[in-house]
C-alpha cells in the first residue's frame, strides 16, 4: 500500500509538472484571458492589442493609446500569492528555478513598462472565479477607463482589497500599537 501511495504521488507530481510545462512560456488565449477580453468588450473598451510585440513582456491585452497593459496570470505557473499552490513533488529544484525565472521575467517586464509610463494591470486567474468576477471586472473597466495622461505609471492588482480598506486597517494597527506602548 505505501508503495502505491508513493507511486501515486510521483505520477501526480510529474503529470502536474508536464501539464504546466505547456504554460512555460506565457500561453496565449487562455480561458481567463478570454474572460478579460469579454469584459472589456462588454464595457465598450475595444481596440486593444493582443500580445503586442512592441510592449515589454507582450502583455496579454494592451491599449497602446492609453498606455495600459493587462497581464492575466495563471495562478499555478506565475505562483499566485493568494493561492500559494503546492510545488510539484518531483524535480523540485528544476521547477523552483523555472518558477523563479518566470517570476523575475514578469517583474522585469512590468518594471520596464512602468519606466516608460505605462499603467500595468495584473489580474490573477483566481480573481476571475465565481462571485469574485464582477468586482474584478469592475476594477478592470475602471482602471482602463481612468487611464489617461494624468494617471501616470502605476501597477495595480485587480480584484483585491481596495487601498482605502488597507489604509484604515493600517491606521487601526498603528493606533493600537501606540496605545500598548503608552
Ligand atoms: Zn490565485
Amino acid at each position: 500500500m505505501p508503495q502505491q501511495d508513493n507511486e501515486g504521488q510521483d505520477t501526480h507530481g510529474v503529470s502536474l509538472a508536464t501539464r504546466h510545462v505547456m504554460q512555460a512560456n506565457r500561453s496565449k488565449n487562455t480561458k481567463p484571458e478570454l474572460l478579460v477580453r469579454q469584459k472589456l468588450r462588454e464595457a465598450g473598451l475595444t481596440g486593444y492589442r493582443l500580445h503586442w510585440k512592441k510592449a515589454a513582456g507582450k502583455p496579454d491585452v494592451c491599449f497602446p493609446g492609453r498606455k495600459v497593459a493587462v497581464f492575466v496570470n495563471g495562478c499555478y505557473w506565475h505562483r499566485c500569492p493568494h493561492c500559494a499552490l503546492p510545488m510539484p513533488k518531483t524535480n523540485v529544484e528544476f521547477w523552483s528555478q523555472k518558477f523563479e525565472r518566470n517570476r523575475s521575467r514578469d517583474e522585469r517586464d512590468q518594471r520596464e513598462l512602468l519606466a516608460s509610463g505605462w499603467k500595468v494591470l495584473v489580474v490573477w486567474e483566481c480573481r476571475l472565479k465565481g462571485d469574485r468576477l464582477d468586482a474584478t471586472a469592475g476594477d478592470l473597466v475602471r482602471e482602463v477607463q481612468g487611464a489617461r495622461e494624468r494617471d501616470g505609471a502605476r501597477l495595480v492588482e485587480l480584484g483585491v482589497t481596495p487601498p482605502w480598506k488597507l489604509a484604515v486597517r493600517r491606521k487601526g494597527l498603528k493606533t493600537s500599537a501606540k496605545r500598548r506602548h503608552r
